[in-house]
């Protein structure tokens, strides 16, 4: 591959010659040609600068010197057919500069030409008229959002880039697999290496445990949280498939949710929190409450029972009594399209649950290591949308109902939620104790003239599971 740089700073290019591009280009695995723009000058004072047509500061790259500096390296011979040429052109203006584009020309451009401006930058016809040429393509590209004083840093950061990708320039071609902006979509985890302490800190254990496939998953987990914290705008362009159910996991305590089943292609979503707090929103509530009931109902119930409950206790003005209720608090998840897509619904009992146990406390629960708890709040709803269970997002809200839960308990000594949850639904038993419940007791429950028999499960509001 070749390399034609135009600057009228050529010196600044001799950086070039260092490192594994500058070995590369000795032993002929790139060919590197560094040109200064003033030998195309025809004046006594070589110059290659005019003022701006229409005014303003600064001066301006003359379009007539650049024609003919470039189309001399157009004109380079590169001893194949029909030739890839790119013109490469450093501007703040330009399309972000990505690993995918590098990759694009080390593995299919044959010659990148670059014109490294300076001033205001080159007239804007020498990108238009090479664009127009078939045998040409014009790349203007910028490095980041902040201006530089010329197109040199830019060149130098381009020609890298590429370079390093070209077979042979790089010794050990593994390292370039899991780098930053690869096949992954993620960044990079933190790299460590000796000394394993430093300064008082130390490289992280499971590095040093020889267990290859731990210190991989650690690595990955690292990636993933890196990747969420920093450039969110990557984890939202990842698709699901590139991901396996352990690294969905770990995007889901940063915050990022895919449904349970998703279909190819499909990206992540950021669900967004709410506390229910205006009656308007009760219709809505509403809805997702009688669309997920039936769900949890046991098999055996009759439709006509689950209607008429739903009916009663799930209607817009239930809801809108909760909602403007100071006894109940209600959660809502919301997708990116603003649907609600999961609530709970609690009920904080009456005095401030310094009273006991026996003073208003809904059940009388026992924990397994024999302390009575109590008095409680209810966790009365907590229901996902039918796509999103198995997907995470119970955690998600179960976090959110805490947190909020723990604004109205902060006189409480020792604030518990408790649940009920029909005794043969052993899916929704297995999630609430991965959400840190644990049984407690049993209660009746009834549904019309059905008795059902419920499990009782509680855990603290303390949010560190
Ligand atoms: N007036 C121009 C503008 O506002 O878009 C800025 C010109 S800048 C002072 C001079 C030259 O620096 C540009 O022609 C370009 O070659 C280079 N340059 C400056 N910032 C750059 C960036 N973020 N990425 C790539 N090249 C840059």
């Amino acid at each position: 591959m070749r390399f034609d740089i135009f600057s009228v700073f050529p010196a600044y290019l001799n950086a070039l010659k260092l490192s594994l591009v500058g070995k590369a280009s000795a032993g002929g695995a790139i060919d590197i040609a560094v040109h200064d723009l003033r030998d195309w000058t025809e004046d006594r004072h070589r110059t290659v600068d005019d003022t701006p047509v229409g005014g303003g500061a600064g001066m301006v790259m003359r379009a007539d010197i650049w024609g003919k500096a470039l189309d001399t390296a157009f004109d380079i011979d590169l001893g194949r057919e029909n030739p890839r040429r790119v013109l490469a052109i450093p501007t703040p203006a330009g399309s972000p500069l990505t690993q995918e584009i590098c990759i694009d020309l080390a593995r299919n451009c044959d010659q990148l030409v670059i014109a490294c401006g300076r001033y205001e930058g080159i007239d804007g016809r020498v990108a238009t008229h090479y664009a127009s040429r078939a045998e040409i393509e014009v790349f203007e590209f910028s490095l980041g959002d902040y201006v530089l004083n010329g197109g040199e840093v830019a060149a130098l950061a381009l020609v890298e880039a590429v370079a390093r990708l070209v077979p042979g320039v790089i010794g050990n071609p593994e390292s370039l697999v899991e780098e930053s902006h690869g096949s992954a979509g993620l960044l990079e985890y933190p790299t460590y290496t000796r000394p394993l302490d430093w300064r008082g800190e130390s490289v992280p254990q499971i590095l040093t445990s020889g267990d290859h496939g731990r210190v991989g998953r650690w690595r990955r987990d690292e990636a993933l949280r890196r990747t969420a914290l920093r450039r969110p705008d990557m984890i939202a362009a990842l698709d699901a498939h590139q991901l396996d159910r352990r690294d969905r996991a770990t995007l889901g305590q940063h915050g990022w949710y895919w449904r349970a089943q998703p279909a190819a292609g499909e990206h992540p979503i950021r669900p967004v929190l709410e506390i229910a707090d205006d009656p308007r929103l009760a219709c809505v509530y509403a809805e997702l409450a009688a669309r997920t009931f039936p769900d949890a109902c046991p098999p055996s119930l009759a439709d006509a029972d689950v209607r008429a409950f739903i009916a009663q206790h799930l209607s817009d003005e239930a809801f809108a009594a909760h909602i403007t209720s100071p006894r109940r608090v209600i959660v809502g998840l919301r997708d990116e399209e603003c649907r609600l897509i999961a609530y709970s619904l609690s009920v904080i009992p009456e005095g401030n649950g310094a009273a006991g146990a026996e003073d208003g406390a809904p059940v009388d629960a026992v924990l397994s290591d024999g302390e009575r708890i109590g008095p409680l709040i209810e966790l009365s709803k907590f229901y996902l949308d039918q796509e999103w269970r198995g997907s995470g997002l119970g955690g998600m809200l179960m976090t959110g109902t805490l947190r909020a839960l723990s604004a109205h308990t902060r006189e409480w000594e020792r604030p518990y939620i408790w649940l009920g949850t029909n005794a043969g639904n052993k899916r929704a038993q297995g999630l609430y104790s991965k959400l840190g419940f644990e049984l407690v007791g049993r209660r009746q429950f009834m549904v019309g003239e059905q008795n059902n028999h419920d499990v009782v499960m509680a855990r603290t509001l303390d949010v560190s599971y």
